[in-house]
């Protein structure tokens, strides 16, 4: 199982994408910016989508993988999210204002979009790839995710605050061979920059992870 950051910033500009990560060439953690990095025919593999939850920098390409690629697949592209996700989703962007709705076209019976449900602590295999969704403490709906192999184990957090419930999970992982940490206005950020992430409450900023960190 390899997997290729495809953006991990929460904005753009030169050389930054947001949050997406391309697991070996048929799924996507995220669907951010980041999708941008890849050709037409990478993004015609794509057939799964597991989401953290519906901030626009996690789900910003989402709408234009599904309007390009769609017409040239001959299965749905499959969504995994929470169903307050979906449904956030469905609201305010599928609902034929901002974008159609592609779990409708070309037709209800087949569809370019399909969703699929998860829940905290469920795990979905995919041919022997397991994904299993962790608690994420954001301010809105979200998951994190493990990744397990059988051979190695990779953990993204997603976005996510100090969470004692998160790490109990982590550190009970065998092999855990490395942990994606979410986090916004680095150290290095500029103070304003530094001071506009106040106004976005339960992420974990420059010097949090020192009181979050796995212990082993
Ligand atoms: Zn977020």
């Amino acid at each position: 199982m390899q997997v290729r950051i495809l953006g991990c910033s929460g904005g753009i500009g030169g050389t930054l994408q947001t949050t997406s990560m391309l697991v070996d060439n048929d799924i996507l953690i995220d669907a951010g910016t980041g999708v941008t990095e890849l050709t037409l025919s990478e993004l015609e593999q794509i057939d799964h989508v597991f989401l953290t939850h519906a901030h626009v920098d996690h789900i910003a390409a989402l709408p234009l993988i599904v309007d390009t690629v769609g017409p040239i697949r001959k299965q749905p592209l499959t969504v995994h999210c929470l169903p307050e996700v979906q449904q956030n989703l469905k609201d305010h962007i599928f609902n034929w204002k901002i974008w159609p709705d592609f779990g409708e076209i070309p037709s209800k019976q087949n569809p370019s979009l399909r969703w699929e449900p998860v829940e905290l602590g469920q795990t979905v295999d995919m041919g022997g790839r397991k994904f299993t969704t962790l608690p994420a403490n954001h301010v809105v709906p979200a998951v994190g995710y493990w990744l397990d192999s059988a051979q190695a184990s990779f953990v993204f957090t997603g976005d996510t605050t100090t969470n004692d419930a998160l790490w109990k999970v982590v550190n009970k992982i065998q092999a855990l061979q490395s942990c994606g940490l979410r986090t916004s206005a680095p150290k290095t950020c500029a103070p304003k920059t530094r001071s506009a992430f106040a106004r976005y409450p339960r992420h974990i900023a420059g010097a949090t992870p020192r009181a979050t960190t796995a212990t082993s």
